[in-house]
């Protein structure tokens, strides 16, 4: 049995993600080869303007989760997971490498 903590609840089935109870699901980086898969706003990928913040969502390292912070005054705001907050975040899979570098470029000093 999992408990899965996180608020982030989205249908990531398009994507290949291979979810087991045992083992976190995968993702093969272009950059950075088959990891562990985590899930950011679209507002932290590459490309996007930075610092746009980083609240995490998930402690587990194998289901980390995180958006910037215009996604937590949104979601804040909705007080759930409404459309337009889906939408407005644009969630997208990264491994747990770009993770780490999207936390790095887009915490605030
Ligand atoms: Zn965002
Ligand atoms: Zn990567």
């Amino acid at each position: 049995m999992t408990t899965r903590r996180s608020r982030l609840n989205f249908d990531v089935s398009p994507l290949q993600i291979h979810m087991t109870t045992s083992a976190p699901a995968m993702i093969g980086c272009g950059e950075h080869g088959e990891r562990v898969s985590a899930v950011v706003c679209g507002h932290l990928l590459r490309g996007e303007l930075a610092p746009a913040g980083f609240v995490e969502n998930s402690s587990n390292p194998n289901d980390l989760q995180a958006w910037c912070s215009a996604c937590e005054e949104l979601y804040l705001g909705e007080g759930e997971m409404t459309e337009a907050f889906r939408r407005f975040n644009r969630m997208s899979i990264v491994c747990v490498d770009c993770y780490a570098d999207a936390k790095v470029r887009h915490s605030s000093p």
